[in-house]
Protein backbone atom coordinates (compact mmCIF):
# COMPACT_ATOMS: atom_id res chain seq x y z
CA UNK A 1 0.00 0.00 0.00
CA UNK A 2 1.23 3.94 -0.59
CA UNK A 3 1.27 5.36 2.52
CA UNK A 4 -1.55 8.08 2.83
CA UNK A 5 -3.42 5.60 0.25
CA UNK A 6 -7.05 4.25 2.16
CA UNK A 7 -7.29 1.32 -0.58
CA UNK A 8 -5.14 -1.05 -1.76
CA UNK A 9 -4.64 -0.86 -5.74
CA UNK A 10 -2.27 -2.90 -8.11
CA UNK A 11 0.48 -1.58 -9.97
CA UNK A 12 2.55 -2.80 -12.84
CA UNK A 13 5.98 -3.81 -12.10
CA UNK A 14 7.43 -2.31 -14.21
CA UNK A 15 6.45 1.08 -14.50
CA UNK A 16 4.42 3.31 -11.94
CA UNK A 17 1.13 2.52 -13.41
CA UNK A 18 -1.85 1.78 -11.42
CA UNK A 19 -4.36 -0.54 -12.48
CA UNK A 20 -7.84 1.36 -11.88
CA UNK A 21 -10.28 -1.03 -10.65
CA UNK A 22 -13.19 -2.15 -12.52
CA UNK A 23 -11.92 -0.63 -15.69
CA UNK A 24 -9.58 -2.20 -18.13
CA UNK A 25 -6.01 -1.20 -18.07
CA UNK A 26 -4.63 0.70 -21.34
CA UNK A 27 -1.27 0.64 -22.57
CA UNK A 28 0.58 3.82 -23.94
CA UNK A 29 3.48 3.76 -25.21
CA UNK A 30 6.25 5.56 -22.96
CA UNK A 31 8.47 6.47 -25.72
CA UNK A 32 5.82 8.23 -27.65
CA UNK A 33 7.17 6.33 -30.74
CA UNK A 34 3.88 4.15 -31.19
CA UNK A 35 0.61 5.52 -31.96
CA UNK A 36 -1.02 2.28 -30.76
CA UNK A 37 0.57 0.55 -27.92
CA UNK A 38 2.09 -2.45 -27.84
CA UNK A 39 4.18 -0.88 -31.25
CA UNK A 40 6.00 -3.08 -33.61
CA UNK A 41 9.83 -2.80 -32.93
CA UNK A 42 9.04 -1.29 -29.42
CA UNK A 43 8.67 -2.98 -25.71
CA UNK A 44 5.46 -1.09 -25.14
CA UNK A 45 2.65 -2.28 -23.66
CA UNK A 46 1.20 -4.35 -21.01
CA UNK A 47 3.59 -7.04 -20.54
CA UNK A 48 1.75 -10.68 -19.14
CA UNK A 49 3.99 -13.46 -18.45
CA UNK A 50 2.80 -17.28 -19.13
CA UNK A 51 4.70 -18.73 -16.40
CA UNK A 52 4.73 -17.78 -12.33
CA UNK A 53 8.29 -18.50 -12.49
CA UNK A 54 8.87 -15.60 -14.73
CA UNK A 55 6.93 -13.67 -13.09
CA UNK A 56 8.89 -14.03 -9.52
CA UNK A 57 12.57 -13.43 -11.49
CA UNK A 58 11.21 -9.86 -12.76
CA UNK A 59 10.44 -8.72 -9.53
CA UNK A 60 12.78 -6.86 -7.55
CA UNK A 61 12.98 -8.73 -3.93
CA UNK A 62 12.64 -5.30 -2.23
CA UNK A 63 8.91 -5.52 -3.49
CA UNK A 64 7.79 -8.78 -2.24
CA UNK A 65 6.02 -9.94 0.03
CA UNK A 66 3.33 -8.72 -0.70
CA UNK A 67 3.28 -9.49 -4.70
CA UNK A 68 0.33 -10.55 -6.15
CA UNK A 69 0.22 -12.72 -9.03
CA UNK A 70 -2.70 -13.86 -11.31
CA UNK A 71 -4.68 -13.83 -14.48
CA UNK A 72 -5.15 -11.45 -16.82
CA UNK A 73 -7.42 -10.62 -19.22
CA UNK A 74 -5.76 -9.32 -22.68
CA UNK A 75 -7.44 -7.82 -25.63
CA UNK A 76 -7.39 -5.16 -28.20
CA UNK A 77 -3.64 -5.41 -30.16
CA UNK A 78 -2.09 -8.18 -28.21
CA UNK A 79 1.67 -9.31 -29.09
CA UNK A 80 2.98 -12.99 -28.73
CA UNK A 81 6.85 -12.43 -27.43
CA UNK A 82 9.04 -15.39 -26.42
CA UNK A 83 7.75 -15.33 -22.84
CA UNK A 84 3.95 -13.93 -22.69
CA UNK A 85 2.42 -11.17 -24.00
CA UNK A 86 2.57 -7.27 -24.57
CA UNK A 87 -1.47 -6.28 -24.73
CA UNK A 88 -3.32 -2.68 -25.94
CA UNK A 89 -6.13 -3.87 -22.78
CA UNK A 90 -5.63 -6.29 -20.05
CA UNK A 91 -7.83 -6.88 -16.86
CA UNK A 92 -7.16 -9.34 -13.79
CA UNK A 93 -9.94 -12.11 -13.65
CA UNK A 94 -8.27 -13.89 -10.48
CA UNK A 95 -5.34 -12.56 -8.42
CA UNK A 96 -3.36 -14.63 -5.66
CA UNK A 97 -1.93 -13.03 -2.77
CA UNK A 98 2.19 -13.84 -1.93
CA UNK A 99 2.65 -13.60 2.11
CA UNK A 100 4.89 -14.95 4.26
CA UNK A 101 1.82 -16.04 6.17
CA UNK A 102 -1.05 -16.57 4.05
CA UNK A 103 -3.33 -17.51 6.57
CA UNK A 104 -3.02 -14.04 8.30
CA UNK A 105 -3.92 -12.15 4.95
CA UNK A 106 -6.15 -9.76 5.17
CA UNK A 107 -6.15 -8.37 2.23
CA UNK A 108 -8.73 -10.51 0.44
CA UNK A 109 -11.40 -8.80 0.82
CA UNK A 110 -10.14 -5.71 0.00
CA UNK A 111 -8.56 -6.43 -3.50
CA UNK A 112 -12.00 -8.41 -4.27
CA UNK A 113 -14.03 -5.41 -3.44
CA UNK A 114 -11.87 -2.76 -5.78
CA UNK A 115 -11.46 -5.34 -8.50
CA UNK A 116 -14.57 -7.57 -8.71
CA UNK A 117 -12.53 -10.47 -8.92
CA UNK A 118 -11.64 -13.66 -7.05
CA UNK A 119 -8.38 -13.41 -5.04
CA UNK A 120 -6.55 -16.41 -2.46
CA UNK A 121 -3.73 -16.19 -0.69
CA UNK A 122 -0.38 -18.64 -0.90
CA UNK A 123 2.49 -18.68 1.02
CA UNK A 124 5.64 -16.65 -0.78
CA UNK A 125 8.22 -20.04 -0.79
CA UNK A 126 4.88 -22.02 -2.43
CA UNK A 127 4.35 -19.06 -5.39
CA UNK A 128 6.48 -20.87 -7.59
CA UNK A 129 5.05 -24.45 -7.83
CA UNK A 130 1.54 -22.55 -8.22
CA UNK A 131 0.03 -23.93 -11.34
CA UNK A 132 -2.24 -21.30 -12.94
CA UNK A 133 -4.75 -22.42 -15.63
CA UNK A 134 -3.90 -20.32 -18.99
CA UNK A 135 -1.39 -18.59 -20.33
CA UNK A 136 -2.17 -15.37 -19.18
CA UNK A 137 -0.77 -14.46 -16.05
CA UNK A 138 0.80 -11.36 -14.87
CA UNK A 139 2.76 -10.33 -11.68
CA UNK A 140 1.03 -7.19 -10.12
CA UNK A 141 2.89 -5.63 -6.82
CA UNK A 142 0.60 -4.40 -4.06
CA UNK A 143 0.65 -0.10 -3.98
ZN1 LIG B 1 5.97 2.02 -28.25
Amino acid sequence: MVPGRKALRLSSIGYPSVWPPKGRMQAECMRKRCSTAPGDGCNCGIHALAVVHDVLNAVPLALWPPLVVGRVALWGRVVPGTRGWRAQFAYPSSLMVVERWPWRCKRLPQLESAYGVSATAVRWRDVASVELETQADVGLPLV
